[in-house]
């Protein structure tokens, strides 16, 4: 996959002793082919290493301390450029309400989720939506958005099947402005292919409606699938964004890379999960550091930081490095962990960790479960904490009455110890310097 190939790139990178302006031009013709087997559109590579390339072959890089580093931050810089940092995403609804939202895309593609997400979304930012569907041609879809919103207590307008849909988003337009609901999401109908005939019911919709916002919703697994059908139904419609959905999924984001590019419309939002809450707002540096496998550095920090002084982190990535992964460590690090949040959100944030952390289901802590572990942890002496394997029967029955648990709690926990170290032993394996380069981003 992109990130697996970006790291290999970065890792011949870093391996040079000093960095000659042959190494750079190297490291760039093998971004130029991982883009391209991404199925970057070409003209967009070209442009990207173009780019990269000017800005990377200056005096300043080579002589800097750390040239790779530089490079590596040109290129998450250049990336996110790519996928519109610096520019306007907001949704803009600043309109007399009923301001209408129309979702477009092909069958399958997440839309009418996404109504339920952006219902959602909207509502926690103190507006009164009202979902509206349009798909008529499969009974199934308006029971579909009618679950979904009984689920979040949202209205959902009454249609029938076979109603001609512009007539609906015309009524439910009335409707809307008589009952004081203030935005109207779209659910519209999609098909398997680009369809002439669906085109033309979209356009209809739009003259009629005039939605403050078009939203393509693409499939980010459909990779650049996704950008070529963006580009025509931005024909046809003129979007004014894009959502892209399933980004939880394998997909690391190469339609995320030139959707932008080719559309010239911003990618505004993006699913991350099934659930109803599983929508965000696009970040696209956050996004090129996915990309390039530094986890989502910037959200792990700011989530670290709302709880965890800064200094407790540096103490933990310098614990870490020195001493290694021990019993110690890791009861100083479940006391961190728990200030952050749970292990999982957390998990989720790091490249890779996807797979460890199906291996640490039924690794839940809940908080007595966690005093137990501290107990159990403070019951042993320095010596055992930095090397469970001393802990031998005689030792672990001792723990055990020190610590008031039992034997098979102790053996519980250094099994699941084990099973973390394991998976630290992963985790670490991927960045360079492991966690201690993923803090620092
Ligand atoms: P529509 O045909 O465009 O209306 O698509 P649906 O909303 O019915 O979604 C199709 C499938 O994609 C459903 O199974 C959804 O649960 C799933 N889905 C939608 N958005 C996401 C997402 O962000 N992540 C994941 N994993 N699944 C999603
Ligand atoms: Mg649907």
């Amino acid at each position: 996959n992109l990130t697996e190939k970006f790291e290999a790139v970065f890792k011949k990178l870093r391996g040079h002793g000093r960095l000659t302006e042959e190494n750079i031009q190297e490291a760039l013709r093998e971004v130029r082919l991982v883009l391209l087997e991404a199925d970057v559109n070409f003209r967009v590579v070209k442009d990207f290493v173009a780019a990269v390339r000017e800005r990377a072959i200056g005096q300043d890089v080579l002589k800097s301390l750390t040239p790779a580093q530089q490079v590596i931050k040109i290129v998450r810089e250049e990336l996110a450029r790519l996928m519109g940092e610096g520019e306007e995403n907001d949704l803009d609804l600043a309109a007399r309400p009923p301001v209408p939202v129309m979702l477009c895309g092909l069958q399958g593609a997440g839309k009418t989720t996404t109504c339920g997400k952006l219902a959602l979304y909207l509502r926690r930012q103190k507006r009164n939506p009202l979902l509206v569907p349009a798909d008529i041609y499969r009974p199934a879809a308006i029971e579909q958005l009618k679950t979904v919103g009984r689920q979040l207590g949202i209205e959902v307008f009454d249609s029938q099947p076979g109603e001609d849909p512009v007539r609906i988003c015309e009524q439910a337009r009335e409707y809307a402005a008589l009952n004081g609901f203030d935005t109207l999401i779209l659910d519209t109908a999609g098909r398997l292919h680009i369809d002439e005939e669906l085109m033309g019911e979209l356009v209809r919709i739009r003259d009629s409606l005039e939605p403050r916002e078009i939203l393509f919703v693409a499939d980010a697994m459909t990779g650049q699938d996704a950008v070529t059908v963006a580009d025509s139904f931005n024909q046809q419609l003129d979007v004014t964004g894009v959502i892209l959905t399933k980004l939880d999924g394998d997909a690391r984001g190469g339609a995320a890379l030139s959707i932008r590019a080719v559309t010239g419309k911003p990618i505004k939002l993006v699913g991350l999960g099934e659930k109803m809450d599983a929508l965000e707002r696009f970040h696209p540096d956050r996004m090129a550091q996915r990309i390039l496998g530094m986890g989502d550095v910037l959200t792990l920090i700011e989530k670290a930081q709302a709880a965890v002084e800064a200094e407790d982190a540096a103490k933990m990535e310098e614990q870490l490095r020195k001493e290694g992964f021990t019993l110690e460590t890791f009861r100083d690090q479940l006391q961190t962990i728990k200030k952050m949040g749970s292990l999982e959100s957390l998990l989720k944030l790091i490249p890779g960790a996807g797979k460890a952390m199906k291996q640490m289901q039924g690794m839940q802590l809940p908080d007595k479960e966690l005093k137990k572990i501290e107990a159990i942890i403070n019951s042993m002496t320095r010596q055992e904490r930095r090397n469970h394997r001393l802990l031998n029967g005689s030792r672990r029955l001792r723990i055990a009455r020190g610590s008031g648990t039992t034997v098979q709690d102790v053996n519980q926990l250094i099994k699941r110890f084990t099973e973390a170290q394991k998976m630290m032993k992963k985790m670490q394996k991927l960045g360079p310097k492991g966690l201690k380069g993923m803090m620092r981003g």
